[in-house]
């Protein structure tokens, strides 16, 4: 066993730990983590500075994801009806697909667009992988794969590279990603023996998820640092959450902060529309606002293009007037890449204090 799998398996699961370390009745904890499910590394804990803060709102359970809201659904990106392979390879756009390959995650993040798949345990068949390789194959439009999850990262090195070493050896696909969150929640999995490895398979990009500056410390910069030094270009995704990180000062100091460490912010994503996640939702104003706090006032190259994923699959959109094209009180509509018109239910505005 590698060393970052012995730190993975000393990550807290258990919601008496909780409990206890907070002060938070055990019984409420434990019926959000009988719901979804629930773990967090002990270097993301350690980042929490105090009850509520940006760091434990995105990874300790609470009740309000338990509560309903009739805007919110369990498969808000439609990814079940545009999947190739079901469960493990999803279309939705003409010339790139997303391929899943793992069911885990080092820390489950509460907000997380695909809780309904990893908020129970669930095993991932490789043979079922295989077969989503093999119909990229089938499909010469598919130059850009996307490697996904759960996530990919906890995946063995020799796991991990059997797929990159499939991939690769399709002569259509030109670009691979990986989709990842562990220089946040467990950089020790970045290994100098893991990027050895990935070096081997460019062109091959790395996109991170850091939501809060917080998640920036000495060992994840080095993480980044050891991805960025085998040549692989790094781009972060953020999605904007009520309470982590929808205020322009910190949006800006995380923004700034991963362009020191070399990673690109490329999407602000809208908080999607799952179901469990209502106490995380922003209007859609506020992330505008956000975008509006930053342009020009710092280093372009730091200013994400904010996004909304669209309900039913219709894909990612942005906010010029061509995509946003009106309103009626909640519901916004908008027009996709395919001229396609979706309308979204954005959350009122709350009322300034
Ligand atoms: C987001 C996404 C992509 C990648 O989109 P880019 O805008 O190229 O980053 C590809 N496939 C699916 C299914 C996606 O959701
Ligand atoms: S790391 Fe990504 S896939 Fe895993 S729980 Fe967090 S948001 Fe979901």
């Amino acid at each position: 066993m590698e060393r970052w799998q012995k730190i993975l398996q000393s990550a807290v699961s258990d919601p008496a730990v909780i409990a206890k370390k907070f002060q938070l009745p055990e019984d409420t904890l434990r019926r959000v983590a009988g719901t979804f499910r629930f773990r967090v590394t002990k270097h993301f804990l350690s980042l929490i500075k105090e009850k509520g803060d940006g760091i434990f709102r995105q990874c300790i359970p609470d009740p309000a994801e338990l509560e309903d809201d009739p805007d919110l659904m369990k498969d808000p990106l439609g990814e079940g009806p545009h999947a190739l392979v079901p469960g493990i390879l999803v279309k939705r756009y003409p010339d790139r697909c997303m391929l899943f390959v793992s069911g885990e995650c080092a820390s489950y993040c509460r907000f997380c667009t695909r809780k309904r798949r990893f908020g129970q345990k669930i095993d991932f068949d490789p043979a079922r992988v295989e077969e989503g390789i093999d119909c990229i194959r089938k499909h010469p439009e598919l130059r850009d794969v996307l490697v996904s999850g759960g996530d990919p990262f906890l995946l063995t090195d020799s796991r991990l590279e059997s797929i990159l070493r499939r991939l690769r050896e399709i002569p259509h696909v030109e670009i691979i990603r990986i989709g990842t969150r562990t220089p946040s929640v467990l950089p020790e999995r970045i290994t100098v023996k893991l990027v050895r490895m990935l070096k081997k398979y460019h062109p091959l990009y790395v996109n991170v998820h850091v939501n809060h500056p917080a998640e920036l410390v000495p060992k994840s910069i080095a993480a980044l640092e050891r991805l960025a030094d085998a040549g692989i270009p790094l781009r972060c995704q953020t999605v904007l959450l009520k309470g982590v990180n929808d205020d322009p000062a910190i949006l800006k100091e995380l923004l700034q902060k991963l362009l020191k460490a070399r990673v690109k912010p490329y999407y602000l994503f809208q908080c999607d529309l799952v179901y469990g996640t209502r106490h995380f939702r922003t209007p859609l104003q506020r992330g505008i606002d956000l975008i509006d706090s930053l342009q020009c006032w710092t280093t372009g190259m730091a200013v994400p293009r904010f996004m909304v994923d669209l309900p039913g699959g219709f894909g990612k959109v942005g906010f010029s007037p061509e995509h946003r094209i009106g309103s009626d009180g909640r519901i916004i509509h908008f027009r996709n890449y395919r001229g396609e018109l979706c309308d979204y239910r954005d959350v009122p505005e709350e009322v300034p204090e």
